[in-house]
C-alpha cells in the first residue's frame, strides 16, 4: 500500500503517521520529494482501511499495490484449484462438471423426473432449490427440509450429487447429505453465514451478488477460506445493469479476469444470467469458449407450469443438446 502526503506536511507530521503505522504491524518506507512525500507500507496491511486514511487531513490519497484476498488469490497458490465433489464431479485444474435441475424442488415426481432426465443427458450433479430467496413473500419458497429430502431421494435413485441453496446457518443440520452449498446471489455478503461455512468441509458454489464487484465477490471466498474451508467455487450469474431485456447481463469477462487473480473454480450460470431459456444455450457455449470450469443451468420437465423460473428453464431434451454442443466446444478449445 502507498499514501500520498499533501504538500507541506510537516516532518512531525510524517512521524507521528509513521508511529502510527508501526503500531498497526506494517514497516513504512518514507520517499521524500521536492514537492511530495510518499509513505510505501510494507507488511500485512491488510487491517489497514484505506478510506480512513484518505479522511486523515495530511493524506491526498492511499492505494493498495496487493490485493486484500490472501487465501483465494492466484499469487501465492499459482495451480488451479480443483473442488472435487464425489467420485468423478470435480470442478477446476482441468476438471469441468455440468449442474443442472429445476430452481426449485416442487415434488417427488418432479424432481425425480428432472433428475433422471439430466443424467441421461449428461450432468455430472443435480441442483434444485429447497429454500427459495423470492422477492416477494407471496411467491413460493420452497418446500424447505422436505425439499432437501427429497433431493435425497433422487440423489439414491440417479447417483448424481445434489447442489442447493442454504439461506440461513441455523439450517445447517438440514445439509449434512448435500454434496455441494450454494450461497445465493442475494447472499453474497452474508458474512455470518459465509463464517459458519468456513468452519465446515462441504464444497461451497459462491454466487456473485447481483450488484457486486468481482473483489467483492472474491473477498466473500475469503471469509470462508480463512475459517478453514478451501473448498470453493465461484459463480457468475449475471450483474444487474441498465439493460432491460435479459434479467441479468453475464459478465463472461469475469471468468478469465477470475481465473487470473484467483487459483479457485469459475462456473457460469446462464440461466439466471439471461432470464430467457432461448438465450441460455449460447451463453453457456461462450462460457466454455472463455474458459469456465463448470456451468449450472436450470432444466424443468414442464417449463411452462414451473413454480419459479419457468421461463429460463430448458427441457431435458432442450439440456442434453446443449451438453452435446458443450462437449464440441470443449474438444475445440483443447486443441
Ligand atoms: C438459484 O440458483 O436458485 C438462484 C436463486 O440464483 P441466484 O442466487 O443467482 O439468483
Ligand atoms: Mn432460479
Amino acid at each position: 500500500m502507498v499514501a500520498i502526503l499533501k504538500p507541506g506536511v510537516t516532518d512531525a507530521q510524517i512521524e507521528s503517521l509513521v508511529r502510527w503505522f508501526c503500531a498497526k504491524g506494517v514497516e513504512t518506507h518514507v520517499s521524500k520529494g521536492k514537492y511530495q512525500t510518499i509513505i510505501g507500507l510494507i507488511g500485512d496491511t491488510s487491517k489497514i482501511d484505506t478510506d480512513l486514511l484518505e479522511g486523515l487531513d495530511i493524506i491526498e490519497s492511499a492505494k493498495r499495490v496487493t490485493e486484500p484476498f490472501k487465501s483465494a488469490n492466484r499469487k501465492f497458490h499459482p495451480e488451479d484449484s480443483t473442488v472435487k465433489v464425489c467420485e468423478g464431479v470435480a470442478f477446476g485444474g482441468g476438471a469441468f462438471s455440468i449442474i443442472a435441475g429445476p430452481c426449485s424442488v416442487e415434488s417427488s415426481e418432479q424432481i425425480i423426473s428432472v433428475a433422471e432426465g439430466v443424467k441421461a443427458g449428461g450432468a455430472d450433479a443435480l441442483r434444485g432449490g429447497a429454500f427459495k430467496p423470492r422477492t416477494s413473500p407471496y411467491d413460493f419458497q420452497g418446500l424447505r427440509g422436505e425439499g432437501i429430502e427429497l433431493l435425497l431421494q433422487a440423489k439414491e435413485k440417479t447417483g448424481l450429487p445434489i447442489v442447493t441453496e442454504i439461506m440461513d446457518a441455523q439450517h445447517l443440520e438440514l445439509f449434512e447429505n448435500v454434496d455441494v452449498i450454494q450461497v445465493g446471489a442475494r447472499n453474497m455478503q452474508n458474512f455470518e453465514l459465509l463464517k459458519e461455512l468456513g468452519k465446515t468441509d462441504k464444497p461451497i458454489l459462491l454466487k456473485r451478488g447481483l450488484a457486486n464487484t468481482l473483489k467483492e465477490l472474491l473477498m466473500s471466498a475469503e471469509y470462508i477460506m480463512a475459517g478453514g474451508n478451501e473448498k470453493v467455487i465461484l459463480c457468475e450469474r449475471g450483474i444487474r445493469t441498465f439493460e432491460t431485456y435479459t434479467r441479468n447481463t453475464l459478465d463472461l469477462a469475469a471468468v478469465p479476469m477470475l481465473k487470473e487473480l484467483s487459483h479457485l473454480p469459475v462456473v457460469v450460470d446462464p440461466s439466471h444470467a439471461t432470464g430467457r431459456a432461448r438465450l441460455v444455450g449460447p451463453m453457456a457455449l461462450a462460457a466454455c469458449a472463455a474458459g469456465a470450469d463448470g456451468i449450472m443451468i436450470e432444466v424443468h420437465n414442464d417449463p411452462e407450469n414451473a413454480l419459479c423460473d419457468g421461463a429460463q428453464s430448458l427441457t431435458p431434451s432442450q439440456f442434453a443438446d446443449l451438453c452435446a454442443q458443450i462437449r464440441k466446444v470443449r474438444e475445440a478449445i483443447a486443441e
